[in-house]
């Protein structure tokens, strides 16, 4: 065992398979409370702090300069005279990015600069399995050393407002536990590499559209219990070693100059020992950042001794305005930073491996547990190949890659299964695959597009239907035993810089899976995509439905084990799917996209929070996905009927049994409601979840561990978080809409 595993009574305590009878149950319930595992991430070292200071002695000012702004794409300059290296990035969040040029966004046109192309975050949020975020973590710092990188520009993890957002399909989820309780694991896993995570964007930066300058508005209380939960656990519990800046304004200031943001909460309040790194290219003054708490400039488009911390700082601190002491200040934390990586100081660092079947096989892991099985209702799947002789498979996204592209978050991978390999790959060789292409992926031609823009125009689809190829893929599934329709979208549509117009799925897909449903019953429909699409039309029309995601190099293979059986199953939406965009709360409320200011309306009543408090059907709710055998989770206790105090922690014990005929893993999610409250709040709260494998015919007894301050809401008179005293329901489910068990507590 590794040192990111602390004991600590936090997380699921311990699950048993039981035959005992409930009366029993209390005092066993005891028996169970083992401590438990969390994730805790080693903070940045002070232990060289002299042996700094006498460097920082030694530089110019130039030198210092030079370390606080990019001097090429990704790295800053070192000092060689004094064994300062350069602090080499590289992003992003679905694996570690190609190389590029020094001086402009090209890539450099390498051919070491391969590496595993991980599912995106969406996908691994769907997991709803904290150790596959560990190992995903762990598995991508592995890289980032073997490519030789300092800090790696992931994970990107601001919560989902509006399902239009061109950077869903790389965002976690739309509620803030799930999403902490995923951030943390993913960074200890990083970090443990001798690498930086550069957890991004901080922060509401949750639109594209007029984000290089959108100025943000959010009451007190949303900010804090919706958009900084997992930043703050980032900080405080993964110990992260950056965070990155966001382009857009937060209260009338700049992210990357915004003093309340940066100095009073993320470096004062949370205790932030790392670095404050801008977003390429958000920077827009010298002294008033540096004063703001950023510390370091990164971006593209002008030349680099014209960023605002190079020459223009170097004349302000000539002409008085800031002072050097002051500079001294940001170039430590940055050694501090290279001697807790080992960058410097001469301890043996972590040379990484990459491209490797171990790390293929952790690519693999995540996307076979993301994939949520939507609808099964013919029991069409798992598919069951004896007796067919032909399946067609029909769709671009059977053959689209989606690693590359989307601006920082693109891979240059060696392997990407596509959806028809990996049908290929695992269906018996007797079984004939007729493939046909059905829509074709086509645009509007674009206006010349500036090379560097951070925002661009919205992608323009082409959605008319080619008759011929129409015609072909009715053809496949007329004449094949299945068809299986790998639709959705892709990572040209779903991209930074731009956010989607509305919730149609592109290309005339719909026609076309409408045309195939019609000619053969027996056919599958897998979406994939990364965020929410209207599906209500091809909902209704099929029996079997799968959400998959841009899921990696294994992406193929896994989808093929889930449709054959060889996998169950696992994954749960990490959103809501709305049945009209109208219904999402940003929209509902008309506060989306805003013009120079956006104001967040719908404040705490975030994702499933609306929908369930406003009591409004979505096409699937948060946290929905299916298996292929059935549970009943029942009869939820806590371990004791006397009033909690504030400082314990609830057990709720519940009973999963598998009542089908295989193996298979649910997810255990925890509700919390309060009637009566003095404050304004959502119907429920997600404050707890646990993925559990159960074996067909048995029962599981699963605890959860909830401790009282997780039930705080933020107190903005006080500036602190309050737990309300009195009654609350703890509701235990599979997804937010289907609660199955519930018990009352008491706080006192
Ligand atoms: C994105 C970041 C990315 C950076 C460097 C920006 O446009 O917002 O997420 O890390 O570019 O590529």
């Amino acid at each position: 065992m590794n040192d990111r595993l602390i004991m600590l009574p936090i997380f699921i305590v311990s699950i048993f398979i039981f035959s005992c009878n409930n009366s029993k149950r209390a005092k066993k319930l005891s028996d169970q409370l083992t401590t438990t595992e969390s994730y805790l991430g080693k903070p940045i070292t002070h232990a060289f702090d002299k042996e700094i200071d006498n460097i920082i002695d030694k530089m110019t000012l130039e030198e210092k300069s030079g370390m606080l702004h990019g001097t090429s794409m990704f790295t800053t300059a070192g000092v060689e005279r004094l064994g300062i290296p350069e602090l080499k990035m590289a992003d992003g969040p679905l694996g570690v990015r190609e190389e590029i040029s020094r001086d402009s966004w090209a890539p450099a046109g390498l051919d070491n600069d391969f590496a595993t192309y991980y599912p995106a975050g969406g996908g691994l949020s769907a997991t709803w399995n904290t150790e596959l975020a560990y190992k995903f973590g762990n598995s991508v710092g592995e890289e980032s050393r073997a490519r030789n990188k300092d800090v790696l520009l992931s994970p990107a993890i601001n919560i989902i407002r509006t399902p239009l957002g061109g950077r869903t399909y790389e965002y976690f989820t739309e509620d803030p536990f799930l999403n902490k309780k995923l951030t943390v694991p993913f960074i200890v896993g990083l970090q443990e590499n001798d690498v930086a995570a550069c957890v991004k964007h901080y922060a509401a930066n949750n639109q594209e559209t007029n984000r290089d300058f959108v100025d943000v508005q959010i009451d007190e209380r949303t900010l804090r219990e919706i958009y900084l939960p997992a930043f703050k656990a980032a900080v405080t519990e993964a110990k992260a070693y950056s965070m990155m800046g966001a382009y857009n304004k937060f209260r009338g200031e700049y992210l990357c100059e915004n003093s309340y943001m940066l100095n009073d909460v993320l470096k004062g309040e949370w205790g932030f020992d790392g670095i404050v790194i801008s977003d390429w290219a958000a920077v827009h003054t010298s002294v008033n950042s540096l004063k703001s708490g950023l510390d370091l400039e990164m971006g593209t488009t002008k030349p680099f001794n014209e960023f605002f911390l190079a020459n223009p700082l170097i004349d302000s601190v000539k002409a008085g305005k800031i002072s050097e002491a002051e500079i001294d200040k940001h170039v430590k934390r940055i050694l501090q930073l290279m001697f807790t990586l080992k960058s410097m100081g001469g301890e043996d660092r972590k040379t990484g491996s990459i491209n490797t079947e171990e790390h293929f096989k952790d690519a693999y892991d995540i996307a076979s547990e993301s994939i949520v099985l939507l609808k099964n209702n013919n029991n069409l799947l798992p598919l069951n190949t004896s007796g067919i002789k032909t399946v067609a498979v029909i769709g671009n996204n059977a053959t689209k890659k989606n690693a590359l592209g989307g601006f920082g978050a693109g891979v240059k991978t060696k392997r990407e299964v596509t959806p028809l390999e990996g049908l290929e790959n695992r269906l018996p060789k007797s079984i004939k695959i007729n493939y046909a292409e059905g829509y074709q992926e086509r645009y509007a031609p674009k206006k010349d597009a500036n090379f560097g823009e951070v925002t661009q125009e919205r992608v323009e689809t082409i959605d008319e239907i080619e008759p011929k190829m129409l015609e072909e893929a009715i053809n496949a599934a007329k004449n094949s035993d299945v068809a299986i329709i790998i639709a959705g979208s892709n990572r040209d549509f779903e991209t930074e810089a731009s956010d989607r117009a509305d919730l149609d799925l592109p290309f005339g897909q719909v026609e076309l899976i409408e045309k195939v449903l019609a000619v053969n019953p027996n056919t599958i429909v897998v979406m994939i995509a990364g965020a929410p699409f209207d599906i209500n039309r091809i909902k209704e029309k099929s029996s079997a439905l799968v959400w998959s995601w841009f899921n990696g190099s294994e992406g193929g293979n896994a989808l093929a084990d889930v449709l054959l059986g060889k996998v169950n199953p696992s994954g749960k939406l990490p959103w809501t799917m709305p049945k009209s965009l109208n219904d999402s709360p940003a929209h509902a409320t008309n506060s989306f996209p805003g013009d120079k200011t956006v104001s967040y309306d719908e404040g705490l009543l975030v994702g499933y929070r609306w929908f369930d408090t406003k009591n409004i059907e979505s096409s699937y709710p948060f946290g929905y996905g299916l298996s292929y055998t059935t549970f009943d989770i029942k009869n939820a206790q806590a371990n004791k009927n006397e009033p909690y105090s504030e400082d314990e922690t609830i057990y709720i014990s519940v009973e999963v049994e598998n009542t089908g005929n295989i193996d298979g893993k649910e997810v255990l999610q925890l509700y919390t409601s309060k009637k009566e409250s003095k404050v304004e709040r959502a119907a429920q709260e997600l404050k707890g979840f646990k993925k559990v494998l159960v074996e067909t015919g048995k029962t599981a007894i699963v605890t959860l561990a909830l401790p009282v301050k997780e039930l705080a809401y933020y107190n903005v008179e006080k500036k602190q978080w309050t737990v309300e005293h009195g009654t609350y329901n703890i509701k235990i489910g599979n997804s937010s809409r289907t609660i199955k068990s519930e018990v009352l507590i008491r706080i006192n």
